[in-house]
């Protein structure tokens, strides 16, 4: 953070603060959101953590799970007066105001002070404080990297630790994705050491899958995965109806994007799925070079880092993977390119 001392001086007082996380929080956005919160705690603030959204219960054990406010009709109101209450906003792995949905009109509109930590490409930037670094695996590694910075490494308890490592490890995919690198051993490894379990916190979120979501897991390996071996691109489509048949819940669609790109010769994966609400959602994923963020950007009002992305479409199921297929060979030239 450019502006350290600036930030070091606001906190230096007890504040009224507000920590957002994006839509459907991940583990690395609910993770530093709540690693954040119980930091923040330590130093007297007074903390709302709000989540846009629910998220899926392979998360709710985190500690401070409980805390968190979910944006919903009867929270609308208790959400809102916690924004406009605010001193200060902590925006946690998003960028861009239109990934918090209705929050980002009341972010926006509030007279708070604000600060980004984020790692996902292209910042909007509206924050007064940011410490964003797009080199960073994790935004819980920036939240672990400005508490060292404000030279509270000791008050980093097992809580903490636990949160800000769960992100860590899911936003490297296990430390296997190629941004995992010395640093994140290096900052994994203070967590570890201030008492967060690897093999709990591993098991807790890997290993807490519903008998549902496995068969889902077979039913899209079985018949929904799909390969263009000219494109070297794999894809998978699902419906509502099909997510409703297999009785899924938030987040079993969750990793399921990362099958494709497992296949030999594969360098493009995308998840094109239906939400309840008729719109439909993307996940890509890809290797090396292939940008799945420009593609997100450019086509599917999305983003987010170079080998992982998001983004959505409102033209239903069938166009939208028409409207994939149609800009393929928009991408033909890196796409045949050799592996
Ligand atoms: P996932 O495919 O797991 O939902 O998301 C992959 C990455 O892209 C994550 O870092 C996520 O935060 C980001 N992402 C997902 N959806 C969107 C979106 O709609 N817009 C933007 N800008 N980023 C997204
Ligand atoms: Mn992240």
């Amino acid at each position: 953070m450019v502006n350290l001392q600036e930030f070091k001086s606001f906190i230096v007082k007890p504040r009224k603060v507000a920590v957002i996380m994006h839509h459907k929080p991940d583990a690395d956005a609910l993770g530093s959101s709540l690693g954040l919160a119980a930091y923040l705690k330590k130093l007297n603030h007074q903390v709302s953590v709000i989540s846009p959204s629910d998220y899926p219960s392979f998360l709710e054990w985190l500690p401070g799970n409980n805390d968190v406010l979910v944006y919903q009709n009867n929270t609308a109101e208790k959400v809102a007066r916690s924004i406009s209450g605010a001193e200060l906003i902590f925006c946690l792995d998003f960028s861009s105001l239109r990934r918090i949905h209705e929050l980002g009109a009341m972010v926006k509109e509030s007279k708070a002070k604000k600060v980004l930590i984020d790692h996902h490409l292209e910042p909007e930037h509206f924050a007064e404080f940011e410490q964003w670094d797009d080199t960073a695996a994790s935004t819980a590694e920036l939240v672990y990297q400005l508490i060292y910075d404000l030279g509270h490494d000791d008050l980093v308890d097992a809580t903490i630790a636990e949160c800000l490592y769960a992100g860590i490890m899911t936003d490297t995919g296990s430390f296997r994705h190629n941004n995992t690198n010395h640093k994140v051993f290096l900052i994994a490894g203070k967590l570890v050491a201030h008492g967060a379990n690897p093999h709990k916190i591993s098991k807790l979120i890997y290993d807490n899958n519903t008998l549902e979501r496995l068969r889902l897991t077979g039913f899209v390996l079985g018949q929904k995965l799909q390969v263009l071996p000219e494109y070297k691109t794999a894809y998978i489509v699902l419906s509502k109806e099909e997510l409703s048949t297999m009785g899924s819940q938030t987040g079993d669609t969750e990793g399921l994007v990362n099958f494709g790109l497992s296949i030999k010769d594969i360098i493009l994966s995308v998840l094109i799925y239906e939400r309840k609400d008729g719109t439909v959602k993307l996940s890509f994923r890809s290797l090396d070079d292939f940008s799945v963020n420009d593609l997100a950007r450019k086509h599917f009002e999305g983003g987010g880092h170079r080998n992982a992305a998001g983004g959505q479409s409102h033209v239903g199921l069938a166009e939208t993977l028409k409207k994939l297929i149609d800009i393929l060979p928009l991408y033909k030239d890196q796409l045949s390119k050799k592996n």
